[in-house]
């Protein structure tokens, strides 16, 4: 039966007693300050008022605090996949609610973004991402990045910052080089453990990937994740060594003016893109 008003979330775990599982990557969020926050500065970094006419996907909603707040943003469509079946019934109560919001009880990591895509359009994906499988969960998207808007995410902090890394330091590597050929990255926003339940040792880091115009071709980006495998894979040897497999590297390399006894990290993410290109 419906209820007079829709429970906070914290009423909800309280409710439900649902005690947070590590294997599960789960840290709740329960302050509808913080969640309102993510989409405030997500929202203003787009330049858009709020959701309305946008369907986005939410992995991981939990007990549904950054749900309720993406609900707020009153989008057209609200998917959210979650994998923990206890939950299920709190994102029943508050589908009661908003009836726009679908619930897919399974595994983000089978989820069929394509088919999303041929249905709804382009959309957006909001997630305080489990840590376990954050990484593997991006890199995915960014190899079908004409299927998204926005994504706004949650990564520990460590992870954030590789992923906002410049050439030249010791953060920059492989998760830099793809996010920033496919999107413009921005951080949003960084919170302390405390804002967590239960709290993680380490900080995290709200970041905000916009899709750029051109997307990079799957061929092309393939070579670009094959290249930087080898480069940072040996990350401190010079890149005539650490490729000297790819076919005729010297003469791409004095081609495009890059020096061949620069290092991986020295390389700019066009760098990569422009070998990659005349790779395929
Ligand atoms: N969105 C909630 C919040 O902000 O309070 C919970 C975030 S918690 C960091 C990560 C959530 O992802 C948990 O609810 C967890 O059960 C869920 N999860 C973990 N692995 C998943 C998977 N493979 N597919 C779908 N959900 C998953």
């Amino acid at each position: 039966m419906r209820e007079a008003e829709l429970l906070t979330t914290k009423d909800f775990v309280d409710k439900y007693e649902l005690m947070a599982k590590k294997a599960l990557g789960q840290n709740f969020l329960l302050d509808a300050n913080i969640t309102d926050k993510i989409m405030r500065l997500s929202l203003a970094a787009q330049n858009i008022a709020d959701f309305s006419h946008e369907t986005a996907v939410e992995i991981g909603p939990g007990p549904g605090g950054l749900t309720q707040a993406v609900l707020r943003q009153n989008p057209k469509e609200l998917t959210v996949v979650e994998m923990d079946e206890r939950c299920l019934k709190i994102l029943e109560e508050i589908k009661n609610f908003y009836p726009q919001l679908n619930i897919i009880s399974g595994d983000a990591l089978k989820y069929d973004w394509q088919k999303k895509y041929e249905t709804c359009g382009r959309f957006h994906i909001i997630s305080n991402l489990p840590y376990n499988i954050s990484v593997v969960l991006l890199t995915g998207w960014l190899k079908q990045i004409d299927c998204f808007k926005s994504l706004t995410l949650m990564f520990q902090k460590e992870v954030g910052d590789r992923i906002l890394a410049v050439p030249g330091t010791k953060d920059y590597g492989r998760i830099s080089v793809i996010s920033q050929l496919q999107c413009e990255v921005k951080k949003l926003f960084d919170l302390p453990p405390t804002c967590f339940v239960p709290a993680p040792k380490i900080w995290s880091s709200v970041l905000l990937f916009l899709p750029k115009e051109k997307s990079i071709e799957p061929a092309i980006l393939e070579k670009v994740e094959k290249l930087t495998a080898m480069a940072f894979g040996q990350r401190r040897k010079m890149i005539r060594q650490s490729l000297k497999t790819v076919p005729n590297l010297q003469q791409h390399l004095d081609e495009l003016g890059i020096e061949a006894t620069l290092r991986a990290e020295n390389l700019t993410p066009e760098d990569y893109l422009h070998i990659a290109e005349r790779l395929v």
